[in-house]
């Protein structure tokens, strides 16, 4: 296929989607909310590997904001976006508009109950909804055989996968490892609000998930314990919105001894909420 095809609707989709599939069966998909990054290029370098064709979507879902958040300063790098998704060899990109997607009369929400509770669910109520809405959406749209998503967002993907197993979704979810940057620090859209200082003491939080790990492959198994050794890791700054293992099919919150699962955190620095995750066992 020739370059890469950008469509602005719904409508336009659906007949670059038709051009660019052709007889070709399998699509691989990876919706993003933009300002992209080597994590979101991760994403697409597996879905254009494992899939004929190789789509994204670049949507800022008003949705999964609750008002008192950051959706109008959200960072918005069309150009440069493009230029990357481009790059990675994508076939057909959306640039999500609301009036589009929820046009006047739009009334289906999605809820994903249980997997929701505790972690990003508990901070931000509507947060889900909000997400598991636009992926359905999305996935109606690009029909793809594979979608794929970030680890970094744990409870997202556990979100998702139990939404496409309850509706009968006919796309496999692809979970991709988060990918970071030298320091440690994980790739996120929202580490450019960080000033100097701030960017310099972020790093802590992937050192403490390490430092956990490690304990758990020597032998502990007490919650209390690596909760004690991640906050002893934190610069005193930071502000631990939760700190919790939990199971990466149905983010379960683990029993105490912990057996395994991810050690997720939230945490913020200033304005700014950092989130990241690690498995414990090798
Ligand atoms: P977002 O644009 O923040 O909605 O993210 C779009 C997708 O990229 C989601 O599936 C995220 O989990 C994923 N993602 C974000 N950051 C990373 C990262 N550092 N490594 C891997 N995937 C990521």
């Amino acid at each position: 296929m020739l370059g890469m095809r950008v469509v602005r609707s719904e409508a336009e989709l659906g007949a670059a989607l038709k051009t660019a599939r052709g007889a070709r069966e399998s699509l691989g998909f990876v919706p993003t909310m933009g300002a992209l990054h080597a994590g979101h290029i991760a994403l697409v370098e597996r879905a254009r590997g494992e899939n004929e064709v190789c789509a994204a979507s670049i949507f800022v879902n008003p949705l999964q904001f609750a008002p008192s958040e950051d959706l109008s300063a959200y960072p918005r790098t069309e150009e440069a976006d493009l230029a990357l998704l481009s790059a990675a060899g994508t076939d057909v990109v959306l640039i999500g508009r609301s009036e589009d997607l929820y046009p006047p009369g739009f009334a289906t929400t999605v809820d994903v109950a249980r997997v929701t509770e505790g972690g990003e669910g508990a901070q931000r109520p509507t947060h889900f909804r909000g997400v598991a809405t636009v992926v359905a959406k999305l996935f109606g749209m690009f029909q793809p055989t594979r979608a794929y998503f970030g680890w970094k967002d744990m409870q997202q993907c556990c979100v998702i996968k139990r939404m496409v197993r309850d509706l009968s979704l006919s796309v496999t979810i692809v979970p991709c490892e988060t990918v970071r940057e030298a320091d440690g620090l994980a790739c996120s859209s929202r580490n450019r609000y960080l000033d100097r200082e701030q960017r310099a003491k972020a790093p802590c939080i992937h050192r403490a998930l390490c430092a956990a790990r490690e304990l758990f492959r020597a032998g502990e198994r007490r919650h209390a314990a690596f909760e004690r050794l991640v906050r002893s890791h934190l610069e005193p700054d930071f502000v631990v919105d939760y700190l919790e293992v939990r199971d990466e099919e149905d983010f379960a919150r683990s029993a105490d001894p912990v057996t395994g699962g991810r050690l997720v955190i939230a945490a913020r620095l200033g304005r700014t909420r950092l989130l990241d995750n690690l498995p414990l066992a090798p």
